[in-house]
């Protein structure tokens, strides 16, 4: 058993207590957690290791959402207009696809690491990333993704789909957890969306989606215009609104779902989310890259959707680390006051993250939890425990350490 003494423990629980001068007793999971002399008291047989002055320990950050085949994008794709940059990825997918090998999986996964990120949900399209993730010292969801629109391809793409899930399955352990993505509504056939949520439901797995990510996504769906139209046609000359919105999210009914984005939507739209059992994944630097709107936090929060934070991919963000994305999110919502901001963007980044990636054992401290804790040390003395959230949030860039299981990888 070890002991662990730092100056803050930031447990992220309901009530977002702050222990000064606390210390963490723990082997896989937490033992006991609280003031210092009383933890080392009571565990008198436990090796006791003094962090440096201004330490902070918190649970693991959570990036649930991120596309690990585009990771060898830089300055490939074009950012500025969300269809001109789907088309960009069409264009150049297999270019970057083929150009993101073993080493560039594993620089992505180790930036996220660095970052404190302990457990991620990584999208997959084509399965290619599936052994770097099953390798990875984190905890991984991995999201198998389905899309086409295309009424003769869906077949093919269900048996490939099937085919992928079950793969997936073979590695399937405590820290690669197989999960489900519907790409989005005007990508993925009605029939394709009800197979993959039937098997969701069947086996209750977690199951995800983008949703009103976009504008022209919003015009197409409500009204068949836009940009979209255009957009669709190089894939079905057919192709019309395949759901309204709400028809779309009624498909996830018995589900526990992640909406990733839904900055589109309305609050009408957000009423509905909050009668499921959802989360939102809100992905800050990817919704301004692609020049879509800012996700409306207050409607969010006054209908009690539990967010969480996701980077996206490199394919539309220039970092992995996900401190660069909350410090994107204090600067972006601007209408909301900034040290509660902090304190809600930590909750998003800790233990909502973990609850929608189904793991609750890792979303705060506490005693009997899993130990999955990162370590940082801030620049300076916070005399003002209020502003811990904020000074963190603008000060992180790595983590001093970080425990999975209680061993420790960073
Ligand atoms: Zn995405």
């Amino acid at each position: 058993m070890k002991i662990l003494c730092a100056d803050y423990i930031i447990t992220c629980n309901d009530n977002f207590d702050i222990i000064r001068d606390g210390a963490i007793c723990f082997d896989k999971k937490i033992v006991q957690i609280g003031k210092a002399n009383e933890v080392i008291q009571n565990n008198p047989y436990a090796k006791v290791k003094r962090l440096s002055p201004n330490s902070v320990i918190m649970p693991s950050m959570v990036n649930t959402h991120v596309h690990l085949e585009f990771s060898a994008n830089k300055t490939t794709l074009i950012y500025g207009d969300f269809i001109k940059w789907l088309q960009s990825v069409i264009e150049k997918r297999d270019i970057l696809k083929k150009s993101c090998d073993v080493e560039c999986y594993e620089n992505a996964i180790e930036q996220m690491l660095e970052s404190g990120v302990l457990i991620f949900g990584a999208v997959s399209s084509f399965g290619e990333d599936m052994q770097s993730c099953i390798k990875a010292p984190q905890k991984v969801v991995y999201f198998n993704e389905i899309l086409g629109s295309h009424p003769d391809m869906i077949d093919d793409i269900k048996f490939n789909f099937d085919k992928r899930v079950e793969k997936s399955f073979k590695f399937k352990s405590d820290n690669f957890i197989p999960a489900l993505f519907v790409h989005a509504p005007y990508s993925t056939h009605p029939l394709l969306a009800k197979h993959v949520i039937n098997l969701a439901k069947r086996d209750n797995l977690l199951i995800s989606t983008h949703f009103l990510e976009s504008m022209a996504e919003r015009e197409w769906i409500d009204k068949a215009e836009g940009d979209f139209g255009e957009f669709l046609k190089i894939f079905n000359k057919n192709a019309k609104p395949m759901y309204s919105s709400m028809e779309y999210l009624d498909l996830f009914k018995e589900c526990k779902t992640l909406f990733v984005h839904t900055n589109c939507c309305t609050d009408k739209e957000y009423e509905k989310i909050a009668t499921l059992d959802a989360y939102i994944s809100h992905c800050l630097v990817s919704n301004r890259l692609l020049n879509n709107p800012l996700l409306n936090l207050k409607s969010i929060m006054q209908k009690n959707i539990p967010l969480c934070i996701g980077t996206d991919g490199l394919s539309s963000n220039f970092s992995l680390n996900i401190w660069d994305e909350l410090r994107g999110m204090l600067f972006a919502h601007t209408d909301l006051d900034i040290l509660k901001l902090a304190k809600y963007l930590l909750i998003a980044a800790t233990k909502n993250g973990a609850n929608a990636l189904g793991l609750k054992e890792s979303a705060y401290l506490k005693e009997g939890k899993n130990a999955d804790m990162i370590t940082i040390v801030l620049p300076q003395k916070v005399e003002d425990i209020e502003q811990l959230p904020l000074e963190l949030i603008l000060h992180t860039n790595k983590v001093k350490s970080g425990y999975i299981d209680g061993d420790r990888y960073v």
